[in-house]
């Protein structure tokens, strides 16, 4: 292979005609590969079986799980997370299998309820800090509430925290996104300083919250987990503890259809939230939080199980790698992608005007990757240029397959670009 950005026109052109007789004949393998969405495969939701049958039904306290009532969760529940959140058990609140629902009703209860100030919905209008790339899901639920999306470019140490303290200055923006550990899709980990900025931030809206979704905080591919600057604790160091609200799930630990989720947040923010969730429900599904208790224990027993996780999908993120390399390595400067020490994803970043090209091929050659643009507020990638990698769900055997193909969609797209 050469280096493609060397090349003249007839050496690019000989170059297509040999990736696209390479093209059809993976085409002709009739693949069919979904790499599109950060979900566990069946090895590892068969690491939490033992959930099933766990049939306690009284929490430690005696309290009948089955039955209505206790909106905040069982004690024992609230705890766990306490421990893993690093929050006090009393400003954690346990709910049902998913963080995002509860992120959704968070910002529902700022919309409505203003969570310590005007109601968002009050405003003539309002504007939500995306870090991006980042998890296309949280920029839907703010585009969802009607709020204006604002970019904010992704750095290897988190958000550009010169363009967040500038941008906070204006009173319609109302909050941020942030996922401080191997974020969503580029598996990087807030540095100590961006933490701090985060929590010295001093924003016109009265009522601006830090969304800390710290989905895969202990879903490491090395040799621990990473661990990030508690955002609660910070902001409470700089007098702001209402600022932010903390949340994370089992997910990817036990059961994504079928896990926990919790948030933490200051006194006056939990109090606003739990009376904005009170008309919702009487309570969410207690018997599984008590079954989650039961069969993680505590943090100590959770970080032992996320090896088992590691030892399963670990294998696939390092062939995606070494492939990648293989693959692209002696073309060029034609793609650069991220190495993380954990989470889901591997970023995948194409030359300008690649992406959705790339993307386009593997699809029509039977592999699905999240489409490109999809980690950009409103779905557009400006530079048309990441392409977010899904590894854990398929075979090991599968991802390799879909990534010798992608790299040969790559080179093509980026060939058919260069000669445009
Ligand atoms: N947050 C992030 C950053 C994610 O990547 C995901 C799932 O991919 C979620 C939240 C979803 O979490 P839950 O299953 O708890 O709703």
């Amino acid at each position: 292979m050469a280096d493609y950005l060397a090349m003249g026109k007839a050496e690019l052109e000989k170059e297509r005609e040999a990736l696209q007789r390479c093209y059809e004949a993976y085409q002709a393998k009739g693949l069919k590969l979904d790499m599109s969405r950060g979900k566990p495969c069946a090895e590892q939701l068969d690491l939490s079986n033992g959930l099933l049958s766990i049939t306690d039904t009284h929490t430690e306290d005696g309290m009948d799980a089955r039955n209505y009532g206790c909106l905040e969760g069982i004690p024992e529940a609230r705890r766990l997370f306490a421990e893993l959140l690093g929050a006090d058990a009393a400003q954690v609140l346990v709910g049902g299998n998913s963080s995002l629902n509860l992120m959704f009703d968070v910002i529902g209860a700022g919309c409505r309820d203003g969570l310590g100030g005007t109601p968002w919905d009050d405003c003539a209008h309002k504007k939500f800090l995306c870090p991006a790339p980042g998890y296309d899901r949280h920029f839907r639920v703010t585009e969802y509430y009607g709020f204006e999306l604002i970019a904010v470019p992704m750095l290897e140490s988190g958000p550009d925290m010169d363009c967040v303290e500038e941008l906070v200055k204006d009173p319609q923006v109302k909050g941020i996104w942030c996922v401080p550990t191997y974020s969503n899709p580029d598996g990087y980990c807030y540095s100590d300083q961006t933490v701090r900025r985060l929590a010295a931030l001093s924003p016109a809206a009265e009522n601006f919250k830090i969304l800390w979704d710290n989905a895969y905080m202990v879903h490491y591919l090395g040799d621990g987990p990473q661990q990030t600057l508690n955002i609660l604790q910070e902001c409470a160091r700089c007098g702001r503890e209402e600022m932010p609200v903390m949340f994370c799930s089992t997910s990817k630990i036990t059961f994504p259809g079928a896990g926990v989720a919790a948030l933490a947040a200051g006194p006056k923010t939990f109090a606003a939230l739990t009376r904005a969730l009170f008309p919702m429900t009487i309570g969410f599904d207690k018997v599984n939080q008590l079954r989650h208790v039961k069969f993680l224990k505590d943090k100590a027993h959770i970080l032992a199980h996320m090896e088992k996780h590691k030892a399963i999908i670990k294998p696939k993120f390092d062939a995606m790698q070494r492939l990648l390399g293989e693959g692209l390595r002696g073309c060029g400067q034609i793609a650069r992608w991220t190495d993380p020490e954990g989470g889901y994803f591997i970023s995948l970043y194409t030359l300008e005007g690649c992406a959705k090209r790339t993307v386009a091929l593997c699809r029509e050659a039977g592999v699905v990757l999240t489409g490109a643009g999809a980690a950009y507020p409103y779905g557009v990638d400006p530079r048309d240029s990441n392409i977010r990698l899904a590894p854990t769900y398929p075979a090991q055997a599968e991802v390799e397959e879909a990534t010798r193909l992608l790299c040969v969609a790559l080179r093509l797209a980026t060939v058919e670009h260069l000669l445009a």
